[in-house]
């Protein structure tokens, strides 16, 4: 007179919410933090510019709309710093 358990079938699948936060959708190891919208960046989708560290996307909007650094060449120096202390 035993009754079988019954197993619930509505398993409870719970989705791991923590990899949004400092993983990385292409599953590598953050290295940087994009300097721009703060997104936590991997060594492949890491990108610098103007000394900033950017993910992909604000690289392409940076160098689109706000990046400083021209595309100068030969760039002369005409004040030379010789500071004797
Ligand atoms: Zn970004
Ligand atoms: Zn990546
Ligand atoms: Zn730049």
């Amino acid at each position: 007179m035993a009754q079988p358990e019954k197993i619930n079938p509505n398993c409870e699948i719970e989705y791991a919410a923590s990899w949004s936060d400092y993983g990385l959708p292409c599953g590598k190891p953050a290295v940087a933090e994009c300097s721009d919208c703060g997104k936590a960046v991997c060594e492949e989708c890491h990108m610098e510019c103007c000394g900033n560290s950017y993910c992909g996307q604000c690289y392409d909007y940076h160098v689109s709309y706000a990046c400083l650094r021209k595309p100068v060449r030969g760039e002369r120096r005409s004040h030379e710093r010789s500071e004797t202390a």
